[in-house]
């Protein structure tokens, strides 16, 4: 009989990044170490599969060189060769308390300011204790949802409030669906079954993109439009089906307001000019604008590639639209994919936002940089940063502009990461975070309908500590000089937070249990506890925006940034190409870019007629350059790539490398919401010889 080895186990866990589908994962551990992570089905989205990112790199970035064990120090000087050594949790919590205590005495409370972004995305890490403790120091209120998805949230809001749209998962019922702007298969995997299996069963699939996707060679119809003119497009079809008598006036009488004006601004734009704007065929677009007319229900999945550009926010609106003007909401298998208000979170009670002072104005996370470099009068000048979830020197356009703010010498930086990352070599003190398989958490999805819990799956890494736990210390160590720390809130337990963090009144919890969120066994939020459908846009909720109708006027828009309607700016062209950076099948943003094997996309793909015209190879080393840097990739000659554009993956670190493609992403802002504009990136490429 071969010996059982009982110290093997398997255990539950859920993936913790930004990533839309938030599988559930199997764990086998052994000796308390992770040895293989596998897709488990309890997550009925996500059925056993998981990304290879994550089977081939979750288990080196718990164990692998670069895991941060115990806090650091550093003792030389910053960036790629900073050197630290270790100092204990006391050491390391009393510095900080010193720095942030004298900085508040001489500056004020905001002159500390939280960098945090998408790094685990279970609630109790992303966003709990860490809220608390800056909002109780008066700490700056950072908004960083410019970086990414804040322009389609901001652009969803103004037309439909906070009302959910559909899950993706409902899909199966839908005849036309439509994925705009997302490359499903390195951002969206799950979909793409979802997707497959309707075209199965008698669905369109329209894919529009300017790249040919994988899911892109499986639509029956791919749109490879022009980065960023994504407006034109919805634009010219909405007024083609006017035109053509395919609007559902009804539908839009009684449940929308701002159509007139939102027509006259569509037909400035007839589909002659958006096969020319857009550079795609005429009979393309009329085959797009048929197929609203002709099939119902359709429903519209967008990505964040849209968004990405001066003309994001409305280009978004355009596209959101389409289903609005068909009356595509309320049957199963029609709408817009929002899942945002299904789930049943108390942001409040978990983050306690009531603590936060009236007076604070909210920082944009991208005009971070500047502020460091550039004080502005008006503003508490910046001397702390604590950066966490989050690794900006990888994730931030104009990556040079942020190394040079990080350089700062009387910047005191505190890092706080799994993983000794590009950003934190640039930190003065590092705190060591546990990672999601270390600690208790729940996690929503943007994906998928689906409240999930986890539990530990192993011990710590060496002294790292979970992010609730490393701001119940700082509070323990602050409570000293300000009493407000001294809050019970400041000492509630991981098993507590988890409880506050589920709304019992949500109507996915109502009738069910308190303790029904376990382990192995997510809620489908979708449902009641009588397993009826929640309540969504147009099945029991209206929209919950100022009219209480479908606002294709916003005067909300109009009111923040002139744009009560969605307008094409033409884009002035200081160069020929405009570089694209997706979503990579290597890295989740930029979490895994320092392993092995997890950075051989970072090359630069272009189009075969480009590359001929310039006598340029596939393989060969070129110089993509533009006014900001300048950076050496390997060419990929791609047919999928479409001409004038170039591709090259985000999330890559800098290694030994001078620059990562950030470096040359400009700092200017989208229509709405002060979005990043990844995707609105000019260069021009030159052979390295
Ligand atoms: S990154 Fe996305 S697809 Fe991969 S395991 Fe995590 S949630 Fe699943």
């Amino acid at each position: 009989m071969p010996k059982i080895d009982t110290t093997r186990d398997e255990r539950p866990a859920v993936c913790p990044l930004d990533c839309a589908d938030t599988c559930s994962l199997n764990v086998e551990v052994e000796h308390g170490r992770v040895k293989k992570v596998r897709g488990s089905s309890t997550n009925p989205f996500t059925r056993g599969k998981i990304c290879a990112k994550v089977a081939t790199g979750l288990q080196e970035q718990v164990h692998g060189p670069d895991r941060l064990e115990r806090p650091l120090k550093r003792i030389g000087d910053r960036g790629p060769l900073a050197t630290f050594e270790p100092i204990s949790w006391t050491e390391a919590i009393e510095t900080i308390y010193q720095n942030f205590e004298s900085s508040i005495k001489a500056h004020g409370p905001l002159s500390i300011v939280p960098m945090a972004y998408g790094g685990p995305m279970g609630r109790l890490a992303g966003g709990s204790m860490d809220k608390r403790f800056f909002n109780a120091l008066g700490a700056q209120q950072v908004n960083s949802s410019p970086l990414c998805a804040g322009i389609t949230d901001e652009a969803y809001t103004s037309m439909f409030g906070e009302s959910g749209g559909i899950a993706q998962a409902e899909f199966t019922h839908s005849k036309l669906i439509v994925v705009w702007g997302n490359n499903i298969t390195a951002c969206n995997l799950h979909l793409t079954k979802i997707i497959r299996d309707a075209q199965k069963q008698g669905a369109k699939l329209v894919v529009i993109d300017p790249k040919k996707t994988r899911i892109a060679e499986h639509a029956d119809l791919h749109l490879q439009l022009l980065p960023g003119t994504d407006v034109v497009l919805a634009y010219a079809v909405a007024a083609e089906l006017k035109r053509i008598k395919a609007l559902d006036e009804q539908f839009l009488k009684e449940n929308v307001v701002g159509v007139e004006s939102y027509f006259a601004e569509a037909e400035k734009f007839s589909l002659e000019q958006a096969a020319q704007l857009c550079d795609l065929k005429l009979e393309d677009i009329e085959k797009f604008a048929s197929y609203w007319k002709d099939i119902k229900p359709a429903a519209i999945n967008t990505g964040i590639g849209a968004e990405r550009n001066r003309n994001g926010g409305s280009g978004i609106r355009a596209a959101l639209a389409l289903p609005v003007i068909t009356g595509n909401f309320g049957p199963k298998g029609g709408g817009v994919c929002n899942v945002s208000g299904y789930f049943p979170t108390n942001s409040q009670a978990l983050q306690r936002k009531d603590l936060i002072s009236d007076e604070h104005e909210t920082l944009s996370i991208l005009d971070i940089p500047d502020l460091i470099l550039e004080p502005n009068a008006k503003k508490a000048p910046i001397k702390n940063l604590f950066i966490y979830n989050h690794n900006p020197v990888a994730v931030h356009p104009r990556q040079d502009r942020m190394i040079e703010a990080l350089l700062k010498e009387d910047l005191f930086i505190v890092g706080c990461d799994i993983t000794l990352t590009d950003s934190m070599r640039y930190a003065d003190i590092i705190l060591p975070a546990a990672s999601h398989l270390e600690y208790s958490d729940i996690y929503t999805a943007y994906g998928h309908s689906f409240l999930q819990r986890s539990e530990a799956a192993i011990p710590p890494v060496g002294e790292a500590l979970p992010n609730t736990e490393i701001f119940r210390r700082l509070a323990q160590r602050f409570s000293q000089s300000n009493s407000i720390f001294a809050d019970p809130m400041f000492k509630e337990s991981d098993e507590s937070l988890i409880r506050t963090a589920v709304d019992p009144k949500h109507p996915a919890m109502v009738d069910r249990p308190e303790d029904s969120l376990k382990v192995n066994s997510p809620i489908d939020c979708s449902k009641d506890a009588s397993g009826r459908d929640t309540p969504s846009l147009f099945r029991g909720l209206m929209p919950s925006t100022p009219s209480g109708k479908i606002e294709l006027f916003s005067s909300t828009l109009e009111r923040e940034y002139r744009q009560g309607l969605p307008t094409w700016t033409a884009l002035e062209r200081s160069h020929p190409f405009i570089l694209v950076t997706p979503s990579s099948e290597k890295r989740t943003n930029s979490t895994f870019g320092n392993i092995e094997g997890h950075d051989s996309d970072v090359l630069l793909e272009i189009n075969p007629q480009d590359a001929l015209e310039r006598s340029l190879r596939d393989g060969q080393a070129v110089y993509v350059f533009n006014q900001q840097a300048e950076l050496l990739l390997n060419l990929k000659v791609s047919s999928n790539v479409k001409k004038g554009t170039l591709y090259s993956p985000k999330g890559a670190w800098l290694k030994h490398r001078s620059h990562t493609v950030n470096a040359l992403i400009p700092g200017h802002k989208a229509d709405i919401a002060g979005g990043a504009c990844y995707n609105d990136t000019q260069v021009d490429i030159r052979a390295c010889d």
